[in-house]
């Protein structure tokens, strides 16, 4: 049977998430038909199967096409104990030194994506194999139960930022898989909505997809089921490994000012703020250069096992041209300090010692030390629009290294060294946390917020909106001519474009000044909402350390004004001696918030302030209140929780259709293979014939291993993955829709490599083509098919196949496992064996 590449590339458009085809499915083959011109185009352009785009840049063409680091979600479970008495209330309060449980959690690896048949199916037999392994480890605390009230679950992850439809389907996992064992059940209702929260990194070189709001879905091809699984499912792992690892453990605090990392990238918008409250933080200046960290020191064996770092910096020293995974500068300082505590002998992904870098007010802080240029002249840009010539998309900020990769090792690094630092048991600021472990939870109706001015007026906050500046991006990275930052006049070609989707009420244009809207995101419903109206928000307490989860992203004085609101709360209830934290991008994602005088310059990050310029006072306003309800024991009123949208998502991300081979070869044999011998600092490259790595993530697996050949045993020992800064994996998709597609792995040799002889290796899987036959009948309506190559012989044999599907999908329900192991084939090939020297 032939089908036409053209035909397919209609077909996957109509392919939506919810796997039932409703009534409503003729209604969107029509609606969707302009959109499906429109990808295939694209599809010429990014090759036969086209990867997934990377959240941040928003650029279309940035996809993923293989691996520098894998992405990692880092949990960590913090509670007291259960206590049997009806203890009094006021007595917790009393901040004396009580023991606490932490208990951590460990990395787990993503990537791409593989078809969530597969993945699923991975996923569980891995966990089979980590839960044996786990209950041997916990047994010795097994008769430990938290108290699901004095508990909290914090999750680090390297992606762009939180989705609330990845903390529902968190919960929800988590309450629903259990074994029945004491330990399990144990975990169910542990880690709920109002005491998760889960934080991202904020990297610009993750997968996109995941949120459920549309504005994110553009670049994205619409939503990714196969990004949201496995975003998901690396969060429910890391938990449950955390869970399984529980151990009494001694927490300090420690902070540290930290220079030469980072830059405002929005200065001329800082010194709106007045000039006394500017003074106040004259020793950090115009972003915040102090490191906040949390280390965990096993009680009993007196053993380091993690760290929770804050230090504010965009994840965006890799820029908008790279096509690698990576969890950029905080992904490397991660990488950094777990292997120099887990040791160079232990494999990346492995080991107890787990560092997280997370993400705090970052807004409008750029690692790109060296600042802005205009990339034709190399002078600086205009300072308050960021543009040269009026062109905001020559406007870009350099790192301080020679490319946007040796820029990402310079700041990882300078956060990872800092980081021990202050680690180390000499440094004189490390304080032990003492106290309870508590926390308070709200969703707040951010587009409708009445507040209570000081001088005693009453305003309220606005339905979500984009102002003209957002279009013009950032420094690190541009946005699209003609906009620029600094818009606070508006076009009246692109109010008509933007009000396509939603015309500004007279009230909301009003509402919003001096932003001149763009987007009216919080009214666009079409084909779901745009933005999220409601945001959720918490404060969790451990001991004197408070953590604020806030769903975006606070410039520095946006966060410094929170901090010290919610700091002035807890004096009054005499709380002393804290340290307050934000973890920004948590749970949510709701663009920026600049103070109520950056707004007035309009710059990228106040026209993405998007509930108007009383946002942050909004923010203050319902952080005092979750405080004073936390320290006064009560509960906090929450608006109702944000909608789950995930049956109506839209998806245009084609499947992966076939992986082919040229005549006479095999998959995994080698294209290019290695040369005899190399020095260290030289780089290894090798190409093997490969398949579409979304076939298969290889969930704690690697795409490469970089193999030893041991003198002692005679056996080859694997010594980096896919995941290790040394290594890289690159997926080359090869010409037209044949599927041909090749593996480049390149190691750049350590210069501590020992002398030896070494391989490198290549894991796949191929769709084989049972499973594209079965693909593409799934989704193609027959008339269309028969229609589109006018043969009505082709429509009755297709009708029959389609019958036949129809009766294999009933016997899938039953024989899942096995059909998906006949659809996919893993292979390995091996370069020759070479000498390093
Ligand atoms: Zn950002």
């Amino acid at each position: 049977m032939e089908v036409t590449p053209f035909c397919l590339s209609v077909v996957v458009s109509f392919h939506r998430i919810s796997s039932a085809l409703t009534s409503r499915h003729h209604y969107h083959v029509t609606h969707t038909l302009s959109l499906a011109l429109f990808f295939f185009l694209l599809h010429i352009r990014t090759g036969p199967a086209a990867q997934i785009n990377f959240m941040g840049y928003a650029r279309a063409g940035q996809t993923a096409h293989g691996i520098h680091q894998r992405l990692r979600a880092r949990a960590f479970i913090i509670g007291q104990r259960m206590e049997n008495t009806n203890h009094d209330v006021k007595e917790t309060m009393k901040a004396e030194p009580i023991e606490m449980e932490e208990q951590k959690y460990k990395s787990y690896y993503w990537d791409t994506a593989a078809l969530i048949q597969r993945h699923r199916n991975d996923l569980r037999n891995h966990n089979d194999m980590q839960h044996q392994h786990q209950q041997q480890r916990t047994k010795q605390y097994s008769d430990v139960l938290l108290d699901p009230n004095k508990t909290v679950c914090f999750v680090s992850i390297d992606a762009g930022m939180g989705s609330d439809l990845i903390n529902m389907r968190v919960v929800q996992r988590l309450n629903e898989e259990t074994n029945g064992t004491t330990t399990e059940r144990s975990l169910q209702g542990l880690c709920r909505i109002d005491n998760l929260s889960i934080s991202a990194t904020h990297t610009h070189s993750a997968p996109a997809g995941f949120l459920q709001y549309a504005l994110f879905q553009i670049t994205s091809l619409g939503f990714s089921d196969e990004v949201f699984q496995a975003y998901t499912e690396g969060i429910v792992q890391a938990i449950r490994k955390a869970f399984h690892n529980i151990e009494p453990v001694e927490i300090n605090v420690a902070q540290g000012l930290l220079f030469n990392v980072s830059i405002n990238r929005s200065p001329t918008s800082y010194l709106l703020n007045p000039e006394e409250e500017r003074l106040e933080y004259a020793a950090q200046g115009d972003t915040d250069k102090n490191m906040v960290q949390l280390t965990f020191t096993a009680s009993q064996s007196g053993e380091k096992r993690g760290l929770l770092n804050w230090f504010a910096v965009h994840g965006t020293s890799m820029n908008a041209s790279n096509q690698l995974i990576s969890g950029d500068n905080k992904g490397y300082a991660s990488y950094l300090s777990e292997r120099y505590f887990n040791g160079n002998e232990t494999l990346t992904g492995d080991g107890r010692f787990v560092a997280a870098f997370a993400s705090t007010n970052l807004g409008d802080v750029s690692p790109n030390t060296v600042g802005p240029r205009c990339t034709d002249t190399g002078l600086p840009c205009d300072i308050v629009t960021s543009t040269c010539g009026g062109d905001c998309m020559k406007c870009v900020a350099q790192g301080p290294g020679r490319t946007d990769h040796h820029s990402t090792e310079i700041i990882g690094r300078k956060q990872y060294e800092h980081s021990l630092q202050l680690l180390q048991d000499t440094n004189k600021e490390q304080v032990k946390v003492v106290g309870p472990v508590a926390f308070r939870h709200s969703f707040v109706e951010m587009s409708n917020v009445t507040i209570w001015l000081k001088d005693g007026n009453i305003t309220h906050t606005c339905p979500a909106a984009l102002g003209y500046s957002f279009a013009g991006g950032t420094t690190d990275g541009p946005g699209d001519f003609p906009f620029h930052q600094g818009t606070n006049t508006s076009y009246p070609f692109w109010n008509m474009m933007g009000g396509f989707l939603s015309i500004p009420t007279a009230e909301e244009i009003y509402c919003q000044f001096p932003k001149p809207i763009l987007l009216n995101v919080g009214k666009c419903v079409v084909p779901y909402s745009w933005d999220p109206n409601t945001i959720p928000i918490s404060i969790f307490r451990i001991g004197h350390v408070f953590i604020l989860n806030v769903p975006s992203e606070f410039t520095t004085m946006a966060g410094r004004r929170l901090r010290k609101a919610v700091q002035n709360v807890l004096e009054s209830q005499n709380v002393m001696n804290t340290s307050i934290v934000i973890a920004g991008l948590a749970n949510s994602y709701s663009h920026y918030v600049t103070t109520e005088q950056e707004y007035a310059s309009q710059r990228y990050e106040a026209a993405s302030t998007l509930y108007g310029k009383h946002t942050l006072t909004a923010y203050i306003q319902e952080f005092e209140r979750i405080t004073t309800d936390l320290l006064q024991n009560s509960p906090s009123e929450s608006a109702a929780s944000p909608p789950d949208l995930y049956d109506q998502q839209i998806s245009l991300v084609p499947p992966v259709l076939l992986d082919t081979i040229g005549l006479g070869y095999r998959f995994g044999s080698v294209a290019i293979d290695a040369k005899d011998q190399y020095r260290t600092n030289e780089t290894v490259g090798v190409s093997f014939r490969s398949s579409n790595p979304r076939n298969n993530q290889r969930i704690g697996g690697t795409f490469l291993t970089v193999d030893i050949l041991s003198g002692i045993d005679g056996e080859w020992h694997t010594i980096y993955v896919d995941s290790d800064w040394c290594t890289q994996y690159r997926w080359k998709g090869g010409d037209g829709y044949l599927g041909v597609s090749f593996a480049e792995i390149h190691w750049n040799i350590p210069k501590e490599t020992t002398t030896g002889l070494y391989r490198i290796c290549h894991n796949g899987t191929r769709n084989t083509i049972i499973g594209v036959i079965e693909m593409s009948l799934d989704h193609i309506p027959g008339w269309m098919v028969s229609s589109l190559l006018g043969s009505y012989a082709i429509n009755i044999v297709l009708q029959i196949a389609r019958m036949a599907l129809y009766l294999s999908h009933s016997l899938r329900r039953a024989t899942t496992e096995k059909l998906a192991h006949f659809h996919y084939k893993d292979f390995h090939g091996c370069s020759r064996a070479f000498l390093v020297r």
